[in-house]
């Protein structure tokens, strides 16, 4: 038997299979329960989130001989002939190559007519918004006054390009990006049911690859098993995906955090060894970066974060040596470099330039430390005295308890942000040694 690849071997059935759409399928199955089904559909949202998918189930739905019913039997030939596609009553257009007035013009003689089986004619039109102004125009008037025995479905992931009048006669219902959690639940399924050996972690690493999209990483499992077969190796994946070693990134956003140039120097050449790609790799720091931030910032930062136990746990450790401003520095140093890196003939070097940068950058104090500080030198220090002493000399606070390392140059600690001439490189502005 030939081939069938994942994403149509375990395309869902009901409504209930659909993956991370709960809100949809559930509306859907209330309206088909209660006889209150529209009779236009607007299915919008990413690629690969399960709008053409849902659509065929609602044909089904519709068209069952034991329906309508929310839940079609696929067993009768009117399911099995939607499931196959071979269903004259479910007419499946492409809109980005039907996109024509003419196109549009045929639709309409041929809705006129009653189904040649079901109950129902359905149109399926998807990347529906690919149509041109004439095709909207004249799709419009068999929307506004469609024969009973008709239903649109509309599919497209952009719907803002739709015009209004089209938009305010369709039910609309929005698609989201499947989260990781779904998409792993679904793989490991599959791989229950393939008989297939993968460990938590590659799952982990496909589904984030994905990027909410369930057939991408339908796509991207096919791939990886028709490289490993059924005993998956992790390290064979992070090479598939291109991943760059997390271990990698964690240990140069290390060695910045503990400000260890030399550190960040052999890391880098252990990322050229590896052949990995410095652009790549400074968005994935940056990534990193943003990461400690949320886990900071946000009381249950998991949903956001994405990663494994294991890669929680470092984060959790990082995140004790660094500050919220300081992170927001890195990230923002490393936002304003973006460009210099891509534009540069010599990318390690610039990608060394800009590490080390991120490495020489100084702690800042927290404000509410700085303010305290200020308060304790005012009351310490004569009335008369005061007004005049405290801005020029702060002598108090280089001499307070702040470790060797971090302490401070010489130059003032009350701005968040060092002073140019007060500190040795600037990190405000772009690279320009190249
Ligand atoms: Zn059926």
């Amino acid at each position: 038997m030939a081939y069938l690849v994942l994403a149509r071997k375990f395309r869902p059935a009901l409504l209930n299979e659909v993956v991370g759409q709960q809100h949809i399928t559930k509306t859907l199955k209330n309206a088909i329960t209660s006889g209150r089904v529209g009779h236009a559909f607007l299915f919008s949202g990413p690629r690969g989130v399960g709008k053409t998918t849902t659509a065929r189930i609602l044909a089904k739905a519709l068209n069952c001989e034991n329906g309508p019913t929310a839940t079609p039997c696929n067993e009768c030939v009117n399911c099995l002939q939607i499931s196959a596609g071979s269903y004259l009553d479910v007419i499946e257009i492409d809109g980005a190559s039907n996109n024509g007035v003419e196109n549009v013009r045929e639709i309409r003689e041929q809705v006129r007519f009653a189904p040649a089986a079901g109950r129902y004619k359905i149109y399926i039109i998807d990347e529906v918004h690919m149509l041109s102004n004439p095709a909207f125009n004249a799709l419009l008037k068999t929307l506004e006054e469609p024969p009973e025995h008709v239903k649109f479905i509309f599919a497209t992931t952009e719907a803002h390009k739709l015009p209004a009048t089209i938009l305010s006669r369709c039910q609309r219902y929005d698609f989201n990006k499947i989260p990781i959690t779904d998409i792993i639940g679904n793989l490991e399924q599959i791989s229950q049911k393939e008989g297939i050996n993968i460990n938590k972690n590659s799952l982990h690493r496909i589904a984030r690859a994905a990027e909410g999209s369930l057939r991408d990483a339908q796509s991207i499992f096919d791939q990886i098993l028709s490289s490993c077969g059924q005993q998956v190796d992790d390290s064979e994946v992070k090479r598939i995906l291109g991943i760059i070693d997390r271990t990698l990134i964690e240990s140069v956003a290390q060695a910045i955090i503990s400000h260890n140039g030399e550190q960040v120097l052999r890391l880098v050449e252990q990322l050229m060894e590896y052949g990995g790609n410095p652009i790549y790799f400074t968005q994935q720091l940056m990534g990193y970066f943003r990461q400690l931030l949320l886990l900071k910032l946000c009381q249950k930062p998991d949903d956001l974060l994405e990663v494994t136990d294991e890669e929680l746990a470092v984060l959790h450790t990082q995140a004790k040596d660094v500050s919220v401003p300081e992170l927001i520095q890195l990230i923002k140093i490393m936002l304003e470099n973006e460009a210099a890196l891509r534009m540069t003939l010599n990318q390690r070097i610039t990608l060394e330039i800009i590490l080390l940068k991120l490495s020489q950058l100084k702690p800042l104090l927290p404000i509410e430390e700085i303010l305290d500080r200020l308060t304790a030198l005012e009351s310490s220090t004569p009335k008369n005295y005061s007004a005049i002493h405290v801005e020029p000399e702060r002598p108090q606070i280089t001499d307070t308890g702040v470790p060797q390392t971090l302490k401070p140059d010489p130059a003032p600690t009350f701005t968040p942000v060092p002073k140019p001439e007060s500190v040795p490189v600037q990190y405000s502005s772009p690279i320009k040694e190249q």
